[in-house]
């Protein structure tokens, strides 16, 4: 988000880069009247990434977990300008940011730049290859609609060309076997959402596939979900195990080629075994890497030298070494995870801060006035007028009594398939760790109720219904 001065009626212009779960928790609360906004997003909607995963398999359709960025708008106040295009670059010094229109289509002009005072930058992370030979070119990654629609056709084309004639069963068994590197939330869930599939519906519907379809979860770590409580992580490899997922640990995949991964696998008394792991489908799932944008901003700072991980922020989320760049989410370092969750709380925590530097600009003006008119007033004007100015005084106080963000952690859900979930949840001052069908239940709603809007609920709902009574469709499209 950035702002210019003294343009239109609002003092301040607000520029936003980025429409994801920090920008938009910031739109949503922020009050455009006090600024001009414009918000520059090479996405014109948000995504409701939590139930993303279940996109790849058709259990829920993408369109139903996405809010068109002009809806939100329209709501605000104040208009806001929204530009379809990536920032290419910010020059902090200049208060400016470069954007080009990535889209298809382009019109006589594609980059331009726009002025800020304030900017508030919400773009995210990339995905994490470590430089990985193959993995950009040959795996699927799972952090946009587009990767999930990928996921998806990748699916049923590697179960339809296992079911070629003639095939031989090495090729066949190589075609259907889903490799997840990663073993954070987003492998585990993607891993579980799989499995449903292949038990629910593609046994049904393509049984020849039944004997060599095959799951493998690959993790460099000695355990999965390694943010949960132990026995949330024990109940989760368990539950796999079950599922007739495999869950390779300790191993860590060094090179991707068309058809195999390279991996190395640390045995218990240290020494490590190279193997080779054939597959259809590798979806890669390792974390969380810099956008060049922000790699491109901390390297104009000095004061952002030693920072690797992103933006290095205070706790008002102003990124050290400037004064009117905030940044929220993933691109940013304030000590916690890079969560959907941390990020909505640090847009709102911004859109309080605006709010009240807003009003405090306001009530500063009418003490102003206020003051003249009481040094020219005399008897019971001046009283009246000094009791006024009382007021606005504790007024003031009470604005800008906003204290440094605070992150409230309210726990940790992952679903991990056959209708089971675990939570890790804040409780007073505890945590409760619970897995299973109830949390499952407990997964469901509560992600059906944080959704964007009404309509993403009922959209959500009807899918649900939609692939429990019908199945999920298996056309490759
Ligand atoms: P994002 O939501 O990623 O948004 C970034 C925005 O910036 C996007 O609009 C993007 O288009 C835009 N952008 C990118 N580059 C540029 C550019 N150069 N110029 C302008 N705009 C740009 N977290 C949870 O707490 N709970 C969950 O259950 C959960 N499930 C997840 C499931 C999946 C599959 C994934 C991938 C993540 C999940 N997360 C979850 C993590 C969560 O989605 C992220 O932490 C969160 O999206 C971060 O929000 P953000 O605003 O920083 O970035
Ligand atoms: P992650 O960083 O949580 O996990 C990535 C995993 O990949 C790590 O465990 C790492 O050891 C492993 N890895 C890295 N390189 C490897 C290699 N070469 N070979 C094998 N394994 C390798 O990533 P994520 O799951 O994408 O999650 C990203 C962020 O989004 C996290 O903060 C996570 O909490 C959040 N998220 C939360 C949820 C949820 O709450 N349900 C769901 C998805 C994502």
């Amino acid at each position: 988000l950035g702002m210019c001065p003294s343009i239109g009626t609002a003092e301040y212009l607000l520029t936003k880069i980025g429409t994801g779960w920090g920008a938009v928790s910031l739109l949503k609360k922020l009050d455009t009247e006090n600024y001009n906004v414009i918000v520059i997003s090479p996405r014109n909607f948000f995504l409701f990434t939590p139930l993303l995963p279940s996109c790849t398999t058709g259990t829920i359709e993408h369109r139903s977990i996405m809010e068109p960025v002009r809806n939100i708008l329209r709501h605000k106040k104040a208009t806001v300008k929204y530009y379809e295009a990536e920032a290419t670059k910010i020059d902090y010094q200049k208060k400016v940011v470069y954007i080009n229109d990535d889209s298809e289509i382009k019109g006589d002009i594609s980059s331009t730049e726009v002025p800020f005072d304030m900017l508030v930058v919400g773009v995210g992370a990339e995905n994490a290859t470590f430089g990985i030979p193959g993995v950009r070119e040959h795996s699927c990654f799972l952090k946009e609609v587009g990767d999930a629609q990928q996921i998806r056709k990748r699916i049923m084309d590697c179960v339809e060309t296992a079911s070629f004639k003639d095939q031989s069963p090495e090729e066949r068994k190589r075609l259907l076997h889903m490799v997840v590197v990663g073993g954070g939330p987003t492998g585990v869930e993607f891993a579980g959402e799989l499995q449903d599939f292949f038990e629910q519906d593609l046994k049904k519907w393509v049984p020849e596939i039944v004997d060599s379809f095959h799951v493998t979860l690959v993790e460099a770590l000695p355990n999965v979900l390694p943010m949960f409580s132990k026995q949330l992580i024990d109940y989760t490899e368990k539950s796999f195990k079950e599922e007739s997922i495999t869950i390779r640990t300790k191993t860590m995949v060094k090179n991707v080629t068309d058809k195999t991964i390279e991996a190395e696998f640390t045995r218990p008394d240290g020494t490590k075994e190279k193997e080779i792991l054939p597959y259809g489908l590798l979806v890669w799932a390792t974390g969380n890497a810099l956008r060049p944008v922000v790699k491109d901003l901390m390297s104009q700072i000095p004061a952002q030298k030693d920072s690797r991980r992103g933006l290095a922020v205070n706790e008002y989320l102003v990124v050290n070494g400037t004064e009117n760049i905030w940044a929220v989410g993933d691109c940013a370092i304030a000590n916690y995870a890079p969560t959907a969750q941390v990020a909505s709380q640090e847009g709102a925590f911004l859109a309080r801060l605006f709010n009240s530097l807003a009003k405090t600009e306001t009530i500063n003006a009418e003490l102003a006035n206020l003051s003249t008119e009481q040094a020219k007033a005399t008897g019971e004007e001046r009283t009246q007028a000094l009791n006024n100015i009382k007021a606005l005084q504790r007024q003031l106080r009470r604005v800008k009594q906003i204290g440094p963000f605070e992150y409230s952690h309210q726990g940790s859900l992952a679903y991990i398939g056959h209708d089971k979930a675990v939570a890790d949840i804040s409780w007073l001052s505890g945590n409760i760790a619970s897995g299973g069908t109830v949390t499952y239940w407990f997964w469901k709603s509560a992600y059906v109720n944080m959704c964007f809007s009404t309509r993403n609920r009922m959209l959500v709902l009807v899918d649900w219904v939609k692939s429990y009574i019908f199945g999920r469709d298996v056309s490759r499209e």
